[in-house]
């Protein structure tokens, strides 16, 4: 009887080893199908704007190119896939880079309200290319000042009004409001257009999901957008919640810290 003991014992680590191990392995075939199907998901999305790009060009080496109109309109299509496949390069290049951890966050203190003004101004024309229009609503003298990453701050701002913009009706309106509470912001962004069903919602923070292919590919979306901006809230500690109602509009929102006075701002005078 005694014998048996310590050998159930041995018996016993070497079942746990082995669940471990099993464990691990498991974690790496898992790795080995995300790193796969990620080469398979870029090697499809870089195809994209190389092959319209290289049909322009052959249609004008083809002779196109003695019609003054249609040269210069290919030779402007041909551009701008060039423009998405650099957008698409610069976009995987971040979302690397965030997902393996280089990325530094540079904190500081600043106006979110000036931050999200900043934003609207820079989209200012491509909502009117789509008769969007865009208001901004936040207390006059409110406080609004946060702790964070003012440029990648200002990226996901960029990517939730732009998206609100693209995904639009025609005439839509994008409502964006920031708000104060006891000692968080919160900012909303708010479209009119077809609303994203709910087997969608859950999904579209994922790269290269989309629910409108079309629409984002005729708008210059490089499918990566909202990956990017769940990783910088990630970063922030914060994350981003999204409502939706199909035919209505969606909501996409998030929150960051409220900077006050006696949270060890230095008094400014
Ligand atoms: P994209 O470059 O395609 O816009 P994103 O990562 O920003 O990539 O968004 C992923 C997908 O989520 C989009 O392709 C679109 O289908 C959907 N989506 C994002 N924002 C909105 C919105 N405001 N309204 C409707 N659909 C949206």
């Amino acid at each position: 009887g005694r014998a048996l003991l310590p050998l159930s014992n041995l018996q016993g680590t070497i079942d746990a080893f082995a669940t471990a191990k099993n464990r691990e392995i498991e974690i790496l075939q898992q790795n080995e199908t995300f790193r796969r199907e990620f080469i398979g998901d870029i090697s499809h999305e870089l195809k994209t704007p190389i092959f319209a790009a290289q049909g322009y060009i052959h249609t004008l080496l083809d002779g196109a190119v003695d019609d003054l109109s249609v040269r210069d309109k290919f030779l402007k299509r041909a551009a701008k896939s060039l423009g998405n496949l650099e957008k698409l390069v610069q976009d995987l290049i971040t979302l690397n880079q965030m997902e393996s951890g280089m990325v530094k966050f540079h904190m500081t203190e600043f106006d979110l309200k000036e931050t999200v003004h900043e934003v609207l101004e820079q989209l200012e024309d491509k909502a009117n290319r789509r008769n969007v229009r865009m208001q901004f609503q936040a207390q006059a003298n409110g406080n609004f000042r946060t702790f964070a990453d003012r440029d990648k701050i200002f990226r996901v701002v960029q990517n939730l009004v732009s998206n609100a913009i693209k995904y639009n009706k025609e005439e839509g309106k994008v409502t964006v409001q920031l708000k104060a509470g006891k000692n968080r912001l919160r900012l909303k962004v708010r479209d009119e257009g077809k609303g994203i069903p709910p087997e969608d919602l859950k999904r579209i923070f994922e790269r290269f999901y989309r629910v409108d292919k079309s629409r984002s590919k005729e708008q210059g979306g490089t499918g990566l957008g909202l990956a990017i901006v769940k990783h910088i809230l990630e970063g922030h500690k914060s994350k981003i919640s999204v409502s939706s109602a199909v035919g209505e509009g969606s909501v996409f929102s998030f929150d960051l810290p409220l900077q006050t006075k006696a949270e060890g701002s230095k008094p400014k005078n």
